[in-house]
């Protein structure tokens, strides 16, 4: 259940759910690998998640053994911890948080669900994200109908910030202006608050390279975050291959990561 994850900034990972009701469209580079592994069928079949009902047991077994190694754990890359309108996914999520934390290891979590108010009670050494690539509803319905809406991700996570808990956000995959127009400064503006912002370039979509000069387009928006966060004092990544002057695009693409 715990093992070793190869994506930029991760250590170790926990993905206790098979599918994500999210259904993401950009696509979702976790559906396409379950696919391409024959983990799931077709797109309806990835949108019933089944949870993995001994996760619990599983890291209580492995966490000793393994203790040492681990520097933190994400939830999730394959899947959503905190999938809207699946309460039973959320608790067990808490509850291996509140397992993981018990031997000294920090947890992050990222979800384009709502952050369950029990987070208030687990340990402060954990660190809370949601994604948001728009403000735009209409957007939100069309590439990820089952997610939470964007007031109630933001106002979910606004609430951990005011309890103390280090926030986060992941603008990813944020597309360019033939899929919608949008201003960027306005979704920073929203999460103001944060302590960091990851800021990463839409893959697997060729809309985007159908847009001219997108590479520039994107350049322009890496100085942009670079500055919000720079003004603010916010901790700010920038993805693989998302701007052409500072980080290089090494891999084809950039790994691009759920949420
Ligand atoms: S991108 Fe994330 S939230 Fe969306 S379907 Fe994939 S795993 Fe779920």
């Amino acid at each position: 259940m715990l093992y070793k994850t190869g994506v930029e900034y991760g250590d170790y990972t926990v993905n206790h759910v098979l599918g994500c009701s999210h259904g993401c469209k950009y696509p979702c580079y976790a559906y396409l690998l379950a696919r391409r592994f024959g983990r799931v069928k077709n797109y309806e079949e990835w949108c019933s998640p089944i949870l993995a009902i001994n996760a619990l047991e599983l890291v209580q077994k492995e966490l000793p053994n393994l203790k040492d190694k681990i520097k933190s754990v994400h939830l999730c890359f394959t899947t959503d911890p905190f999938m809207y309108g699946y309460s039973e996914i959320s608790s067990m999520s808490v509850d291996i948080i509140d397992e993981i934390n018990r031997y000294g290891i920090p947890c992050t979590a990222l979800t384009k669900g709502v952050l369950p108010s029990r987070l208030y009670q687990t340990s402060k050494m954990n660190s809370y994200g949601i994604t948001l690539i728009s403000l735009n509803e209409e957007y939100r319905e069309k590439y990820e109908h089952g997610s939470a809406t964007y007031h109630d991700r933001i106002s979910s996570l606004k609430k951990l910030h005011d309890q103390g808990y280090k926030t986060w956000v992941s603008i990813e995959p944020y597309p360019t202006p033939n899929i919608i127009e949008q201003d960027l400064s306005e979704i920073l503006d929203a999460i103001d608050f944060v302590d960091r912002i990851i800021f990463g370039r839409l893959n697997y979509n060729a809309k985007v390279t159908e847009y001219k000069d997108y590479q520039k387009y994107y350049d322009s928006l890496v100085c942009l975050v670079n500055d919000f966060c720079e003004n603010r004092k916010i901790d700010c990544h920038i993805k693989d291959g998302t701007s052409s002057k500072l980080y290089p695009d090494k891999d084809g693409g950039g790994l691009s990561v759920p949420h």
